[in-house]
């Protein structure tokens, strides 16, 4: 089986319902679908939560996202939690969610972070993995999710919604493996994000409150 080596290398206002933005198909890829949406990726820091607290109607949103028929996950690419924390913390905050539908990027890695296992043994034994046929990625950059994340839902990239207040590591990351970028104005989003971004997100809402209008926009099922 190959393993996967994962480094860590990190990790318009608009509400009820959003804007596109007018430079996003100068920069989303080529042909791509902007229909039917069926699988949505929350960003955790930023998009539902700010320092893992409820952003205002972020839990109201997410209820109607799933009881809309889309299949939600919530993406992270911090290497300083794992799922088990997250999954009590978000479900005191009240999401109430499943260890299986928070996808981390140490989830993937057969090492990541800078803990105490960091180490220079550790990298020696890692890196003695890809003579073998491991795979050494980014994670802080999220390719391993833009990459895999889609399929996991039953979704196409083309399919699939990227969240994010990180308009070049959530968006525009997002939107070069196939997949809509949407930027929230929570979180670390500031206002000179979008003037300095290197692209364009396909649409900049308020913040998740503002998903589920956009996404019945967008098109039905
Ligand atoms: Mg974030």
């Amino acid at each position: 089986m190959t393993k996967l080596i994962v480094a860590d290398a990190g990790a318009n206002r608009a509400p009820g319902g959003g804007e596109s933005s007018p430079g996003a198909r100068r920069t989303a890829g080529f042909g791509r679908l902007m229909r039917p949406i069926r699988a949505v990726l929350l960003d955790i820091d930023g998009v539902p939560t700010v320092s893992w607290r409820p952003v205002p109607g972020a839990i109201k949103a997410r209820a109607r996202l799933r009881a809309d028929g889309y299949a939600v996950a919530l993406v992270t690419n911090t290497t300083s939690r794992d799922r088990p924390w997250m999954t009590a913390t978000l479900t005191r905050a009240g999401f109430g969610v499943d260890a299986a539908e928070i996808f981390t990027a140490p989830a993937i890695t057969v090492l990541g972070g800078a803990g105490p296992d960091f180490s220079c043994a550790a990298l020696n034994r890692v890196f003695g993995y890809l003579p073998e046929g491991a795979r050494l990625v980014a994670m802080g950059r999220n390719p391993a999710f833009f990459a895999t994340a889609p399929a996991s839902l039953g979704a196409d990239p083309s399919q699939a919604v990227m969240v994010g207040d990180d308009i070049e590591a959530d968006v525009l990351g997002a939107q070069r493996h196939g997949l809509t970028g949407v930027l929230v104005r929570t979180g670390k989003c500031r206002p000179e994000s979008l003037r300095d971004a290197p692209g364009a997100p396909d649409h900049v809402i308020g913040s998740i409150a503002d998903l589920p209008a956009l996404l019945e926009r967008l098109g039905p099922l």
